[in-house]
């Protein structure tokens, strides 16, 4: 599907859509619009059976504005260069639309995760690495990857061991990739960050009044029915909180088929359920759908795309019956799709802001890296001890005793998990704001994707103007 839709386009169809909205000069907005630097290389793999195949990569840059740069690493079968710089381009406005000071990259290798074994998937990662450190593409300051699509902190693990033999005495080597496990460095909540962060955009999208209003909908996500597209790291985790949060997860779909149960299906549950059989298919309290694709069309509230890219098209759009649709994907919804959806009266939360929460964490596990000290580590100790002595006045003042549970919560100094939960939470809530209120100055005229775009490229554009243009 994605070879016959130019998804680089896509995004900068987008781009040009928002640039109309600004007046920055053409030769800026060019310098913007374009991928920096794109590396493709092929290197071989000696196989458990001793032959030896060839495989395809690349590594794109989009933007140098901010160092270092920043985007996940995809193992699939169609990963091609437009993917990657199409990927790349999001991370730059993603990067810019949640205030984390990095340059956008991605990274891919065409691969079919399944036909290779443990062993050589880790051969395959480690000379992946080796390729991008001989060029100059991976560094803490440089170029910092992380996972996508096929990859997950195992992967991120084989990447700093690498690069770490061969950049030995470099202190920060450890922040050379993020989404560790967290014995290698990694932070506390960045495995479900993703999701965690496509949960607060919701949650913050249906609060907003006169939106629901708009959509028919009552406020608040409690009561939503939710169909979910995709159960990886971002759609497990986003379907997870959602439930958590009072949606009901009505469908669920993966690569085998889909699921449907109008009155909620229970996410862990189907999970066992796939581990114990290998599908999610006749999961026994819920019905299969014909196809997976049907999942997309079940009548819903908010439809969660979180496979992969173009699911969303001209073929499928007008079929839709969800009232939003929350792209914890990139790009699921294509740029023709998302203009008739809007027309439709269709709120769609867009990628570039709604998926911001793995790049945000990144970037706190980035920075714990380069502090080389757990976030908490100094602090939690002293505050708890600070609130137990002011609750304890408080106590001697009113001549009252809190309850002990409300005494502990209060008195309670935060963790790394916690901190980390908070910063994305912060960062969802005022990043939606800001867009929201972008659009709220065009007087409710442009899409919310269009105003995160329109936000992105001044905050790209005032880096440029500022830093002037070398040499
Ligand atoms: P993943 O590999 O963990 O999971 C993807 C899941 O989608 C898999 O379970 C796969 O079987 C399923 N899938 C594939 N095609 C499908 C189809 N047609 N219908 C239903 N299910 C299908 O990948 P991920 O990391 O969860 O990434 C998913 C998407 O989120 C990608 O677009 C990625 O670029 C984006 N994203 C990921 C992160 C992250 O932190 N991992 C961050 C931002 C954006």
């Amino acid at each position: 599907m994605s070879e016959t839709i130019n998804f680089f386009e896509q995004v900068n169809q987008h781009f040009d859509r928002a640039a109309g909205f600004t007046g920055h000069p053409p030769g800026l907005l060019e310098q913007i619009r374009i991928c920096n630097s794109v590396y493709h290389f092929t290197f071989p793999l000696k196989r458990d059976d001793g032959s030896i195949v060839t495989l395809d990569a690349w590594r794109a840059e989009h933007s140098h504005h901010k160092l270092p740069v920043k985007g996940g690493i995809r193992y699939a079968e169609n990963v091609s260069e437009n993917e990657v710089m199409a990927l790349a381009a999001l991370m730059t406005y993603k990067c810019a639309v949640v205030d984390v000071p990095f340059g956008g990259a991605k990274g891919g290798i065409r691969i079919n995760k399944a036909d290779y074994s443990v062993g050589e998937l880790e051969r395959v990662t480690r000379r992946y690495t080796f390729e991008l450190y001989k060029k100059n593409f991976i560094g803490p300051g440089i170029d910092v990857p992380a996972p996508d699509y096929g990859t997950g902190p195992r992967e991120m693990a084989w990447i700093l061991d690498t690069y770490r033999s061969l950049a030995e005495d470099q202190l920060d080597a450890i922040a050379c990739v993020t989404a560790k496990p967290v014995a290698q460095g990694g932070v506390r909540g960045r495995t479900e960050a993703t999701g965690l962060g496509v949960y607060y955009g919701v949650r913050e999208a249906c609060r907003i009044n006169e939106d629901m209003k708009k959509l028919s909908l009552s406020p608040g996500l409690e009561g939503k029915r939710v169909v979910v597209q995709g159960l990886g790291n971002v759609g497990y985790h986003a379907a997870k909180f959602i439930q958590e949060g009072g949606g009901i997860i009505i469908g669920l779909s993966e690569f085998e088929g889909a699921i449907h149960n109008s009155k909620g299906i229970n996410v862990d549950e189907v999970m066992i359920h796939r581990k114990e059989t290998g599908s999610i298919l006749d999961f026994p309290h819920a019905k299969n759908l014909k196809k997976s694709a049907d999942a997309l069309e079940l009548d819903c509230d908010i439809l969660v795309p979180a496979a992969l890219e173009n699911q969303i098209t001209m073929e499928n759009a007008k079929r839709i019956k969800a009232k939003i649709i929350a792209e914890a994907a990139n790009g699921p919804v294509t740029a023709d799709a998302s203009e008739l959806l809007a027309k439709n009266g269709v709120q769609i939360l867009p990628d570039l802001y709604l998926n911001a929460g793995g790049v945000t964490v990144s970037y706190f596990e980035w920075l714990k890296n380069l502090s080389h000290v757990r976030f908490g580590r100094m602090s939690r100790r002293f505050e708890e001890d600070i609130n137990s002595k002011l609750l304890k006045s408080v106590e001697d003042l009113t001549g009252k005793k809190f309850a002990k549970n409300v005494f502990d919560q209060i008195a309670h100094g935060a963790d790394e998990k916690e901190l980390v939960y908070s910063g994305l939470e912060e960062t969802m809530i005022t990043a939606y704001r800001d867009i929201r209120g972008i659009q709220a100055e065009h007087h409710d005229q442009i899409d919310l994707r269009t105003a995160a775009f329109i936000d992105a490229l001044n905050k790209v554009a005032v880096s440029y103007f500022e830093l002037g243009i070398f040499p």
